[in-house]
């Protein structure tokens, strides 16, 4: 059994495995797939202190960085099931799809999330060649470009509202005959000279030219006519999924399925922690998920150390 058991291997498991580990205890992570969302990412220009990087390259580093320690990783491992300890201080358990079960005297859960996707042809083949799904990573890299936002909730309009002030021109598309977002977001976009909003549009197809995407085409769902835009660029926003399915029936989770945690990252059972885009947390970014990682590891060794000694 492990003192401190990370489920999940993106830069959140990552930077709570390090700190885990650091403190000379006993740590594992196991990871459906380590490295996480990072794996998927192309060009990464927020990653404070180093300029440019890309994903690939960062989840090596980032593997690299937790093998200078003495952690257990369990790659391709996806955990199915968590059992709680029955009386604080014991070991809660999480059993494994493939049967195995792990324990862990603490958990940090940091299982990710993924990006909901429109599931037309053209989206995969020009994905991080146009197709985007995070304005604050890949905005400027759309400077002086036209884009469109998918998706008229808070999320999409927000990026619409943040893109306007970088690009040339956005189209903003929602299925819907109206849009979802707050009224005050609304307004705000409303104002911008360059952003045209389409409703009642059913995005049917990305275009590109083999190298990149060069437009995008549109069903009116009121007259059936379908339409093509000539743009650069295509935000996806209609939604950011936790992956905690499998935690619905053991710790509380937020009526948008993401794990609830205090400011010190402990869930709703005591040494249970969680960190990174799966959790309650504001903003899903790779710095934020690492600062998040390593509070949780932090509140994991504080627990510890005060349980009664055995
Ligand atoms: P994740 O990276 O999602 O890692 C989750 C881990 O949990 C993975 O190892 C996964 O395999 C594992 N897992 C999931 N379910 C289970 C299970 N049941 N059992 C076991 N393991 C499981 N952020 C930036 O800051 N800058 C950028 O430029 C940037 N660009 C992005 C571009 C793209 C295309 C995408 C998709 C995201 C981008 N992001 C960017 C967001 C960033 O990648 C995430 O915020 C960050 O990876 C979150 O880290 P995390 O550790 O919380 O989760």
């Amino acid at each position: 059994p492990f003192e401190v058991l990370v489920i999940g291997g993106g830069p959140a498991g990552a930077a709570a495995a390090i700190y885990s580990a650091r403190k000379g205890i006993r740590t594992g992570v196991a990871a459906e797939r380590f490295g996480g969302q990072v794996l998927d990412t192309m060009d990464i220009e927020n990653f404070i202190s180093v300029s440019r990087t890309e994903g690939p390259k960062l989840a090596s580093a980032l593997e690299a960085h937790v093998k200078d320690y003495d952690v257990e990783i369990m790659n391709l491992q996806k955990a199915a099931k968590l059992i709680p300890a029955k009386s604080e201080g014991g070991y809660h358990e999480v059993v494994l799809e493939n049967g195995a079960s792990l324990k862990g005297r603490t958990i940090i859960l940091s299982t990710g999330a993924r990006w909901r996707q429109m599931g037309v042809p053209g989206e995969d083949e020009y994905r991080n060649k146009g197709v985007a799904y995070c304005p604050h990573c890949d905005g400027p890299l759309f400077k002086g470009k036209r884009v469109a936002v998918i998706g008229g909730g808070n999320s999409g309009v927000e990026a619409a509202i943040d893109l306007a002030g970088i690009v040339a021109h956005v189209t903003l598309i929602e299925y819907d005959s109206q849009l979802r977002a707050d009224a005050v977001l609304q307004r705000k976009l409303a104002s911008l000279p360059n952003v045209k909003i389409i409703t009642s549009a059913l995005t049917t197809k990305v275009d590109g030219n083999g190298e990149r995407v060069t437009g995008l085409s549109y069903k009116d769902r009121n007259h059936g006519t379908e339409h093509d835009v000539e743009l650069e660029g295509i935000f996806v926003q209609i939604g950011l999924v936790p992956n905690t399915e499998w935690l619905k029936d053991s710790i509380a989770l937020s009526n948008r399925g993401e794990i609830e945690i205090d400011a010190r990252g402990e869930t709703s059972q005591p040494g249970i922690f969680a960190a990174g885009d799966c959790t309650t947390v504001p903003y899903k970014q790779i710095v934020i998920a690492m600062g998040a990682g390593s509070t949780a590891a932090l509140s994991a060794f504080d627990y510890l150390i005060r349980l009664p000694a055995s």
